[in-house]
């Protein structure tokens, strides 16, 4: 008798996640103590459970303003090396908790330097807090390892700075590199030398593409920089037909992204946020899903869009009756896709993950 899917046993699944925004996903609580530490003022309320529904209605509020400011309080109580070794050391025990077994959470180290650290100290720190968390994991018997993605913001012109940042420190856990940050304006292209650096140094980045704009922003991360995954890439349905009666036409940049296997790190409920869809069932994920497309399910931002592994998988599960078997898939998935090693991917999917499925499925 195969368990029942419930949130409950989707928590004790072994779950992957390859899209986690660091500055996106502290405990409202921590917020306010690392505030007060930091004195800073600005929050709007220091009650716990105040904050935590703030958070998620000022990203709900379809303002973005709103949901900038938001950035705003999280990256102010993250300026000094004690705040992020503790925001990522948590960060790890709230993923390995839910029955996240490898992740990979990315953040943009020149937004921690309004005091004046330096990048090396802010990647070292969280490092660090990566370690200690993964410690504490263990201690509490949960298996779980993450990589480290550092992000430029497409905004600034720093992203060569970081590209090497991140090749600097690969072999103590930084896996790969992304940018982030306004899609319309500021076209992937414009970071070319970054990505150029990255490939000559065999180093792996995704791009944020394809979540607010469409297709030549995809286009342009795929053919032009050399993207190997593509952060959200929702509007890759643009380029998908279908037909009254059913049938299906890709387009040839969808079937390009289909063919070689492109990995896509979906996160349905901050695009709901967003207006990227606008419910889970209505979310492009169920067609490209159903397409075959390598898709993988993500939080984005766990504390603005309330929201964990388990039950951004629940709510997919609601809106589309997925099985033991999808989830798999899509855990399977983004273990192919992420940037550890061959090796290291393999041992997760064979060790891990399709044990656990087993269990639940047996
Ligand atoms: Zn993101």
């Amino acid at each position: 008798m195969s368990s029942p899917v419930t949130l409950e046993n989707i928590r004790r699944a072994p779950k992957v996640l390859l899209h986690d925004h660091l500055d996106g996903g502290l405990r409202p609580a921590t917020v306010i103590e690392l505030a007060d530490a930091a004195g800073y003022r600005d929050l709007p309320t220091t009650d716990v459970d105040r904050l935590g529904a703030w958070f998620r209605d000022a990203a709900d509020s379809g303002s973005l303003e709103r949901y900038l400011e938001t950035f705003a309080h999280t990256c102010a109580v993250m300026q000094d090396e004690a705040a992020l070794v503790r925001v990522a050391a948590e960060a790890v025990e709230d993923l390995a908790a839910d029955g996240v077994v490898y992740a990979e959470v990315r953040y943009a180290p020149e937004l921690f330097q309004e005091r004046g650290m330096a990048l090396e100290q802010i990647v070292e720190a969280v490092q660090e807090g990566f370690r200690l968390g993964e410690r504490r994991a263990a201690e509490a018997g949960r298996r779980i390892r993450i990589g480290t993605l550092l992000c430029a913001m497409r905004q600034n012109a720093r992203s060569l700075e970081i590209a090497e940042l991140a090749v600097r420190y690969r072999d103590v856990g930084v896996v790969g590199f992304d940018i982030a940050g306004p899609e319309a304006g500021y076209p992937p292209t414009r970071n070319l030398d970054a990505f150029e650096y990255l490939r000559q140094q065999n180093a792996h980045f995704t791009i944020h593409a394809g979540e607010a704009f469409g297709l030549p922003s995809i286009w342009e991360a795929i053919q032009h920089c050399g993207a190997e995954r593509l952060g959200h890439g929702v509007r890759i349905v643009d380029d998908i037909k279908v037909a009254e009666d059913g049938t299906v036409n890709l387009g040839r940049l969808a079937s390009y992204v289909r063919d070689r296997r492109i990995p896509l790190e979906m996160c349905p409920s901050s695009n709901l946020q967003t207006g990227a869809a606008s419910s889970v069932a209505e979310h492009p994920i169920g067609l490209l899903a159903r397409l075959r497309f390598r898709v993988t399910v993500n939080t984005d931002n766990r504390l603005m869009s309330h929201c964990s592994m388990a039950t951004e998988m629940a709510a997919l599960v609601d809106a589309f009756g997925y099985g033991w078997a999808d989830l798999q898939w899509f855990t399977v998935n983004a273990m192919k896709s992420a940037f550890i090693g061959f090796d290291d991917r393999l041992a997760l999917i064979n060790e891990q993950i399709k044990p656990g499925y087993a269990a639940l499925m047996a």
